[in-house]
Parts: C-alpha cells; structure tokens; sequence
C-alpha cells in the first residue's frame, strides 16, 4: 500500500461537509427573501430561470457529493488510487489535484481532460 489514504480521507470529508453545508444553507431560504412582494410577470420569469440555475447547481453539487462518497468506499475497500480502468496507481499529484479520480491520466477521458483545469 503505496498510498496515504489518510490524508485524501480527511480531505473528502471535509469538502463532503462543505457541500452538506452549502446544500442545507440553500434548502431554507432567508425570510427576507419574499418581502417586497410586488413581483410584475417579467420578474416573475427571471427568478423561475434563476430557480433553474440554482437547481442545476444543486445537481452539481449532489453529483459531487456522489463521486466523494464513491472515493471514500474505495478507501474503505482499500483499492483507493488504483485505476478502474487499467489497475496500475493513480499518480498521487493527480490525487492531490483531484481526490475523486477513478482513473489514471493515461485512462482519463478525453473530456474530462479539458475539464480539469478551471479557470476560476
Ligand atoms: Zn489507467
């Protein structure tokens, strides 16, 4: 066992409760929110489309919540940085960068390769 699973652990676990967090903050919103209470139709439409892109958000964030679960059941089972693909190590940079790959950069696909360099 080559791998400090430890300290990817620790790290899921924190940004799972990140996330957790961020989920729960948005399911009740402030009380504050309704007060104006003079919405014409075109406000009316933009808020639904901004519903939509918190929604989309939400899926996004649900998703990672999934491919953090899914990393910590390999730690669990013990085949954490190991490639689904080829079965050779994960390097551990690209574990540093990404603590839920499944697949070493040689198996990466080709999308997600562009992916996983944001620009924020
Ligand atoms: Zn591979």
């Amino acid at each position: 066992m080559a791998i400090n699973t430890g300290k990817y652990r620790r790290r899921l676990l924190d940004e799972r409760d990140r996330i957790k967090q961020d989920i729960l903050g948005r399911t009740e919103l402030p009380p504050s929110f309704n007060d104006d209470g003079a919405l014409d139709s075109a406000d009316s439409s933009v808020r639904e489309h901004s519903m939509d892109l918190e929604g989309s958000l939400m899926n996004m964030k649900s998703g990672r919540l999934e491919q953090i679960n899914a990393a910590l059941q390999r730690i669990e089972r013990g085949d954490y940085g190991i490639c689904v693909k080829c079965k050779k190590e994960i390097d551990p940079k690209r574990l540093d960068a990404e603590p839920t790959a499944m697949t070493c950069m040689d198996c990466l696909p080709a999308k997600e390769q562009s992916f996983s360099a944001p620009t924020m």
